[in-house]
């Protein structure tokens, strides 16, 4: 038994917080192995081979930040960062240089398994619906036909820009994961200029206001403030 289970490293220097994803997650089926430095880290993840990394980033040897690097210069494998609430610099700069996604502490159970969840599933789908012919993406009452490029509303088709279907199709396509302002202006546009986040934040409002979301609301597409956007999943 326990060949099937998806193995977890977790890289904390916090022992309450260590053991309190160890519980949870072994409680949730997971397999957890866990190191309290980034270089015992890195040679767990060599010899371990895990199927995700929870790293926190303030660890006391090296700077999480140096594990992400490390790790992608050849490992697709998903990290999930763990960051205090004030560092939306640091959430920026991690997801950037390829981190999944993060968790803002102190979190509970269910945001820690949300995002796992999500990050393994993304990673099996290789993001890849948009481009299967007939692909559908459904969020509660909304309905994204890609072939058609639509979206639909309670049945009511949304009158987007070609712009602003990109930006949705591309969100839809990461459900889930939260996409920082550089990556979507990268996918979306393929350069960013003094200027482009102000033109995503417009572009932005706009389809909030098309799709009825008031502002603040947190539906379909969530503002992660000063990170980027994250469309929810069902
Ligand atoms: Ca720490």
């Amino acid at each position: 038994m326990g060949n099937n289970k998806y193995k977890i490293l977790v890289i904390e220097d916090e022992d309450n917080i260590a053991s309190f994803i160890r519980t949870n997650l072994e409680i949730n089926n997971y397999q957890v192995i866990c190191a309290g430095t980034c270089e015992m880290g890195l040679r767990m993840f060599s010899s371990h081979h895990p199927d995700l990394v929870v790293l926190d980033l303030g660890l006391p040897d090296r700077d999480g930040l140096e594990f992400i690097q490390e790790i992608r210069k050849s490992e697709a494998i998903p990290i999930i960062v763990l960051s205090a609430r004030t560092s939306e610099n640091e959430k920026v700069f991690a997801l950037d240089l390829g981190a999944n996604d993060y968790i803002t502490k102190p979190f509970g159970t269910e945001e820690l398994l949300a995002r796992i969840r999500a990050v393994l599933r993304s990673n099996r789908h290789c993001s890849e619906l948009g481009s299967i012919p007939g692909g559908r993406f459904q969020l509660k009452d909304m309905v994204i036909d890609y072939d058609k490029r639509q979206v639909t509303i309670k049945g009511n088709e949304i009158d987007l820009t070609q712009t602003e279907y990109n930006i949705v199709a591309y969100l839809s396509e990461h459900a889930g994961k939260v996409l920082t302002y550089a990556s979507i202006i990268q996918a979306i546009w393929g350069y960013s200029d003094y200027g482009s986040t102000k033109k995503l934040q417009v572009n932005m409002k706009n389809i909030r206001k098309k799709m009825g979301v008031t502002p603040g609301e947190r539906r379909y597409i969530i503002n992660e403030l000063g990170v980027g956007y994250r469309m929810m999943e069902e």
